[in-house]
């Protein structure tokens, strides 16, 4: 028995096998969620593509476009997936982007429009994603909606600049969204993850040294895993965390609670 079992589960962010998203996948179908998966470019298909040919029962997994920069996308993907399922459970919003100069130049300097498309891509996107699932939460009874944000909101971590400031208004969005949705039995959380070396990652100068940090200071005294963040993510699509919503959960091993570490 999954804790899954008989859920359907969208996961928009796999890029390539070192994505968060692809971990959270991956211990999706392991606890027995039936998957659907996007492809954010033409170019990055193939790639999807070659990951989900590996999962058991793939062909019956629904795989599609959707750029969530643009609206007709998004609705011609959940509108597909609808047809599809008639239904769905589960939505995992894995995704951001930041031009590189809005992360790494000094802050005062990020430019409007950087700071615009940050905020768009990485975290309107959510409200966008989830608005378009709400018709297939309806027919499944409810739903539980997650996101990946990272601790560059209560703290300032260097080259996070216009990222940082679009993950405050991805968390913030998470407890509106929570709010406003609860009655329907949506829940929204988001997953607070430590470094980890996946693409996006990479566009944030020093994740090697993050990672140093985190094996030196963190309470646990090591780095997190891909496989980790999948497990935190079975927790908040399964029915264990049905009382938990609007919350930002730290998959970090503690690093967050440090103040000045020893
Ligand atoms: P990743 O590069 O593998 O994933 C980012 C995904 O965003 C890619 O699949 C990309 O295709 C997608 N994307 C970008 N623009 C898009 C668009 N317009 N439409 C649709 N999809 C788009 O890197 P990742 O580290 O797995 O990132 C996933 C999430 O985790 C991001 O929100 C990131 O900020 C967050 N996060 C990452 C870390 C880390 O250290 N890697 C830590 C905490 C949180």
């Amino acid at each position: 028995m999954g804790l899954l079992d008989g859920k359907r589960a969208i996961v928009m962010g796999v890029g390539n096998q070192r994505s968060i998203a692809w971990g959270i996948a991956t211990a999706f179908q392991r606890e027995g969620a039936q998957l659907a998966f996007n492809y954010a470019t033409e170019r990055l298909r193939d790639n999807v593509e070659k990951l989900v040919v590996t999962l058991p029962g793939h062909d019956q997994m629904p795989l599609l476009p959707c750029d969530v920069s643009k609206q007709d996308e998004i609705e011609a993907f959940f509108a597909a997936i609808g047809a599809r399922w008639g239904q769905a459970d589960i939505l995992v919003h894995s995704i951001g982007y930041a031009a590189v100069e809005d992360l790494r130049g000094r802050f005062h300097e990020i430019s409007r429009d950087g700071l615009k498309l940050a905020i768009d891509i990485s975290a309107f996107s959510l409200i966008a994603v989830t608005r378009a699932a709400l018709p297939l939460f309806e027919k499944a009874g409810g739903g539980s909606v997650m996101s990946l944000t990272y601790n560059a909101v209560d703290r300032v971590v260097p080259s996070y600049n216009s990222m940082a400031m679009a993950k405050a208004v991805l968390e913030s969005g998470t407890r509106y969204l929570a709010a406003d949705l609860g009655p329907s039995n949506v829940r929204v959380n988001t997953i607070s993850a430590g470094p980890l070396k996946t693409l996006a990652g990479s566009a944030v100068k020093g994740i090697s040294s993050a990672r140093d940090l985190m094996v030196e200071k963190a309470p646990l005294r090591r780095n997190i895993t891909q496989d980790e963040v999948g497990n935190v993510a079975v927790f908040l699509a399964s029915e264990m965390s049905r009382c938990v919503t609007g919350a930002t959960i730290f998959a970090d091993n503690g690093f967050n609670v440090l103040g000045v570490a020893d």
